[in-house]
């Protein structure tokens, strides 16, 4: 089960706007993400709730791990920056705390549509 998070609380994605007006009703699926960088943002999110449903609805299941499961990830996500969003591409930083340890991780991710709705499909170190 994700974690519940208060919907007038700032989004864990870092946009500066309420979970309620940002990443939830992404998560809830009332409001499917409308650009790769939306969807990037909502997954970064739902990693920080450890939505695992959420994680892999929005991975393309040719790349989605079989074993994925957030659960008992002890991870914390500390914050998001963007760094260019262009055409099916998003590029960004994510800081994270895991094992004790403060990490970075640049990532230059791709999206594709899978029926209509944004999925990524997988990135690289840039
Ligand atoms: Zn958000």
């Amino acid at each position: 089960m994700p974690l519940p998070f208060p919907v007038f609380k700032p989004c864990p994605c870092g946009s500066g706007r309420s979970y309620g007006g940002c990443c939830g009703p992404r998560h809830t699926g009332e409001r499917p993400a409308e650009t790769p960088e939306a969807l990037m943002r909502s997954r970064y999110a739902a990693y920080a709730l450890r939505d695992t449903g959420y994680v892999r609805r929005t991975w393309h299941p040719d790349t989605c791990p079989p074993d994925l499961d957030l659960a008992g990830d002890d991870t914390r996500y500390t914050g998001l920056t963007v760094h260019r969003a262009q055409g099916e591409e998003v590029e960004f930083t994510a800081t994270l705390v895991a094992g004790g340890r403060r990490q970075r991780l640049r990532e230059r991710s791709t999206f594709t549509q899978v029926g209509g709705a944004w999925v990524y499909l997988d990135g690289v170190t840039p």
